[in-house]
This record gives structure tokens, C-alpha cells and sequence, in this order.
């Protein structure tokens, strides 16, 4: 037997009503908000990613599924959203909009990571950016979405953990206050850690290697906000008061550093309390040079993404169950074998008002509304010699038990009425 790739999942059942919901909850928030739905490709040149997620990440470094095309270039498989909306963004001169845009996505992300609960190799994300303004307010409004959507789905065990990563003058200050402070110690790093320790020591602080935890709590390191500049600092303490007048619940954590290497400023992460150690829902942050290391021109922006298979997750450990998909109206029966054409007809004439299927055999009527229920059916249509003559069915309710001959306009009416 052949299987799924190790890591992918399909969708169907009860995690595609999951995957619907999260992506429906973005949809209407977004919308709410005036931003436009775009769909970038799944793959993109590399250096879109090298580029725009960074050089020293370990998404560009491990996780990154590239390969060439024919004429040689290398493409990849895309890990995250963000680089691709504002390489589009760029492309179509989306700068000659009124500023800023507002963009959403959702659709399927990947990378190569060593798949484990909450963790695939291709999982879907949806977001949203607002690129070219650089106000706290925006700041403020996509943190609130992206809040107020988990909300809206019903999640309570939320945990909003807000944190600046600065300028890049004031990053670049901290990376030379951490390397200064690990180097002495660099044996007691994990492996990954000593890379970074040249590469990017700020990455450092998000390790889950337990050497590594222990070091820096050893060292008393001091956080990242203890470094922001003067102008990081007030529009860090914008955002919070935008938030606060919004009535959106954070929490300032200092140890906040995404995997990212274009934010600064605000960042932040959604955790939910039972998901032990994959708990973030989602995140997202400021990405001001972005557009520049891209290509593009100035466009200050602010986004973020939430994790579709994580949330469903979530919703799942607090009991909550997705909008269950409609099952069928009608399920017509023919009762002789020649009948069956006339089936697919009788079915096609209520198609898309009704949801409505049709069996390829025929079948007696006791057979036909047994097999009615166990397609999950509201109701069951009976096609007979009489029926076809005179253009009828005859309609048998599945809950009540009444039945009707009836003509096609009818028949619509009625099932209609009766499950509206
Ligand atoms: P990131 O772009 O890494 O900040 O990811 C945003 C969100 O996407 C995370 O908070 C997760 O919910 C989700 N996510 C990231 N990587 C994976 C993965 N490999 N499998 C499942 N979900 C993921």
C-alpha cells in the first residue's frame, strides 16, 4: 500500500470541519477589518526565503523543502506566508494603493521538521498583514485579531505573550551583549546553540535544549526589552496601550524572540495551557525591512499567522467541535432497474438547492429508506413505474414518518420547510 508522505495528513471528516472553521473565523475577521483574501504559489525562488526569512534561521538553515527546476533554479516549498505576500505585494505595486494594505491568506506551509504531535511536515496557516504603515495601531489591531479570532472560536485557555525585539540597531546591541556572555561558556551550549552563538545569538534564547536553559538561567542574561532604543521603547508602549483601551489580555514576556530573522519591534505569541510542548497557536510580529531586503520599496509592516492543526488541536482539549458539515436532503431510490436514469435526473433537477444522491440499483422500498438513513438523509424519494409516469416522487420525512407523492417544485418546497 502506498502511503502519505511522513508528516502530511489528509483532510477529510472531522479535521477538514476543524480546518473550515479556523479558516471561516479569519475570514470574517479579516474581512471585518478591510483586508483583501490573496493566494500567493506554494513555491517561490529560494531566495524569497532566504532573503525574507533570513540566513541564520532553522527554517532556512534545516526545514526548507527546495529543489531545482529544469533550467537549474533552485525553488522551494513555502515554510511560512509572509515573504511570499510581500514579494507579491512588490510585484503588482501594491505601494501606489492607498497605505496601508491589508492582506489575509490561508493555505498550506512547508517544512521539513521531525514530525510529531502538533508538528507536520505540511500543515496550513492562515494571516494577515498590513503592510506600509508603521503606527502602533496597527500593531495593536492585527494582535487583537488574531486574538479576538482564537476567541471567537470558543478557546479560553489563551495565553497572549507580547514582547519587543527592537531595532535592528538595538538587536544588534544585544547580540553583542549575549555573545559576550555565552562565549566564555560556549562548551556548556547544545551544538545548535554554539552555531548561533556566531550566527544569530538572539536565537539562543528560544532553545528548548535543556543545557541550554539551564546556562542561561545560570547567567542571569538579561532580556531583549532591557536593550530596546528610545523609539522601539515608546512604540512598544503604544501597542500595549492600544491594547489595553482595546480589551485584549496580554501579557509582557521578555523572553519573546520569534524564529524569524525580519522582525522588529512587536512580537508576540498565542499559547493555549494544554498543549503541552508545541503550545503555540500562532504569532507574529513587525517585519519593517522586509519589503527592502526583498527588492521592493520602504513599506513598514505587521502581521501574523495562526497554526490551522494547532488551533484544531486546542479547540479539541476544550471540548469544542467544529460546525458539523449539512448532511443530504433527499436520497432518491428507484424501485426498477430501468429506473435508475431517471434517478440521476430526478436528483440533478434539485441540484444546488438540495443536497441530493441517488442509488444505482434498484431497490425495494424498504431496502431504499434503510439505505436512505444510513446516508444520513433527512429525507428518502421513492421513484416507481406510477412516480415516473406522472412525473412525481414519492416523499417520505425520515424523522417524522409522514410521506407525500409529490411533484419536483413541490418536493423542493417542502423539504425546504422542513429543514430550514
Ligand atoms: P511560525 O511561522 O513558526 O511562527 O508559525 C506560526 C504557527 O504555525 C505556529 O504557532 C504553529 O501554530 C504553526 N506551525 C509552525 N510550524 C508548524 C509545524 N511544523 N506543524 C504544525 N504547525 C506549525
Amino acid at each position: 500500500m502506498i502511503r502519505a508522505v511522513k508528516g502530511t495528513h489528509d483532510l477529510f471528516g472531522s479535521a477538514l470541519a476543524y480546518h473550515r472553521t479556523v479558516v471561516e473565523a479569519t475570514r470574517r475577521w479579516a474581512s471585518a477589518a478591510g483586508a483583501e483574501e490573496i493566494a500567493t504559489p506554494i513555491f517561490e525562488h529560494t531566495e524569497v526565503f532566504e532573503r525574507g526569512v533570513g540566513q541564520t534561521t532553522d527554517i532556512v538553515q534545516k526545514e526548507m523543502f527546495s529543489f531545482s527546476d529544469r533550467g537549474q533554479r533552485s525553488l522551494t516549498l513555502r515554510p511560512e506566508g509572509t515573504a511570499g505576500v510581500v514579494r507579491a505585494y512588490i510585484e503588482h505595486g501594491m505601494k501606489v494603493r492607498p497605505q496601508p494594505v491589508r492582506l489575509w491568506y490561508a493555505g498550506p506551509m512547508f517544512r521539513a521538521e521531525r514530525p510529531q504531535k502538533g508538528r507536520q511536515r505540511q500543515f496550513h496557516q492562515t494571516g494577515y498583514e498590513v503592510i506600509g504603515a508603521a503606527e502602533p495601531e496597527v500593531d495593536a489591531e492585527a494582535v487583537a485579531l488574531s486574538w479576538w479570532i482564537l476567541a471567537d472560536l470558543g478557546l479560553q485557555r489563551l495565553h497572549l505573550k507580547l514582547g519587543s525585539v527592537g531595532d535592528a540597531a538595538d538587536r544588534a546591541r544585544y547580540n553583542a551583549y549575549l555573545r559576550e556572555r555565552l562565549e566564555p561558556h560556549a562548551g556548556e551550549l547544545s551544538e545548535d546553540s554554539r552555531r548561533r552563538l556566531q550566527t544569530n545569538p538572539m536565537r539562543i534564547l528560544d532553545s528548548k535544549a535543556e543545557a541550554d536553559r539551564r546556562l542561561l538561567e545560570a547567567l542571569e542574561v538579561r532580556p531583549m526589552l532591557e536593550f530596546l532604543g528610545e523609539a522601539a521603547r515608546k512604540h512598544f508602549e503604544a501597542v500595549q496601550a492600544r491594547l489595553r483601551a482595546l480589551g485584549v489580555p496580554f501579557e509582557v514576556d521578555p523572553t519573546i524572540v520569534r524564529g524569524l530573522d525580519y522582525y522588529v519591534r512587536t512580537s508576540w505569541e498565542i499559547h493555549h495551557e494544554l498543549l503541552g510542548a508545541q503550545s503555540a497557536l500562532g504569532g507574529g510580529g513587525r517585519y519593517d525591512g522586509l519589503s527592502e531586503l526583498l527588492g521592493g520599496p520602504p513599506a513598514p509592516g505587521v502581521g501574523w499567522a495562526l497554526g490551522v492543526e494547532r488551533v484544531a488541536l486546542a479547540m479539541e482539549a476544550e471540548g469544542l467541535s467544529p460546525a458539523p458539515s449539512p448532511g443530504l436532503d433527499l436520497y432518491v431510490v428507484p424501485l426498477e432497474p430501468e429506473l435508475v436514469p431517471r434517478a440521476l435526473e430526478v436528483a440533478a433537477r434539485f441540484w444546488p438547492e438540495l443536497r441530493v444522491q441517488y442509488a444505482l440499483k434498484a431497490r425495494k422500498p424498504g431496502k431504499g429508506l434503510q439505505e436512505a438513513e444510513k446516508k444520513g438523509a433527512r429525507f428518502a424519494g421513492l421513484l416507481g413505474p406510477d412516480e415516473a409516469a406522472a412525473g412525481t416522487l414519492t416523499v417520505k420525512d425520515l424523522k417524522s414518518g409522514e410521506q407525500r407523492t409529490l411533484r419536483p417544485d413541490e418536493v423542493k418546497e417542502w423539504i425546504r420547510g422542513g429543514t430550514a
